[in-house]
């Protein structure tokens, strides 16, 4: 499966916002947008012009699609996706990558990062109902019962997580620390997804 190499910090720098990318480098000081917030580039440091609205749009849309770490054409599929399903079109895109079971392992905060839940994903760390699923794209619904593998609840990185993984657990998930066990409520609303980002941008990006 393809996925993006380069420098993950130059993608917050590139956006103008941090998007949390590599854990707990992120939340200390030492954080690369918060030493130097200029775009990357020899011209990162001149004086920027006043963007066009396509260039908002756009922005937009390489912002969403970077925090979750997803290429352009499964970003532009999960764009169709919700635009052929019932109610709001930006809220169902959101929806539809908040259920993706990456996702899901960072926000239990299973993973620092959504590169790293990824990476515990395809490593087969992770069960959906008793099944394992190695499939980072996976989509979670109503009722999914998520779970580590029992070898890898021994692990010393899973163990420490038994005494509270620190994240504010989004209303839409359960989880039950000291059995490392999450459900899912519900389908996550656009309330519950603490993402500054403005998906009537990306829905005008898509409808040009
Ligand atoms: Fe972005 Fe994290 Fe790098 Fe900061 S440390 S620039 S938030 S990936």
């Amino acid at each position: 499966m393809a996925r993006y190499t380069g420098s993950v910090c130059r993608q917050c720098r590139r956006e103008g916002a941090k998007l949390f990318l590599k854990g707990d480098k992120c939340y200390s000081q030492k954080c690369t947008f918060t030493v130097r917030p200029t775009p990357p580039g020899q011209h990162g440091q001149a004086r920027q012009r006043k963007m066009s609205e396509y260039g908002l749009q756009l922005r937009e849309k390489q912002k969403c699609r970077r925090a979750y770490g997803v290429l352009e054409g499964q970003f532009q599929r999960y764009y169709e996706k919700a635009a052929n399903m019932r109610g709001v079109t930006g809220e169902n895109l959101l929806s539809l990558l908040e259920r993706r079971l990456d996702n899901v392992v960072y926000r239990l905060g299973l993973g620092a990062s959504r590169p790293q839940a990824r990476q515990f994903v395809l490593h087969g760390h992770i069960r959906v109902n008793g099944k394992k699923v190695n499939i980072p794209s996976y989509l979670v619904k109503e009722g999914d019962v998520i779970t580590l593998r029992d070898r890898s609840k021994e692990l010393e990185h899973f163990k420490a997580l038994r005494e509270g993984t620190g994240r504010i657990i989004p209303k839409w998930l359960t989880f039950d620390a000291e059995n490392l066990t999450a459900n899912v409520a519900a389908n996550p609303r656009r309330e519950d997804i603490d993402l500054t980002i403005n998906e009537q941008l990306i829905v005008e990006y898509y409808s040009r």
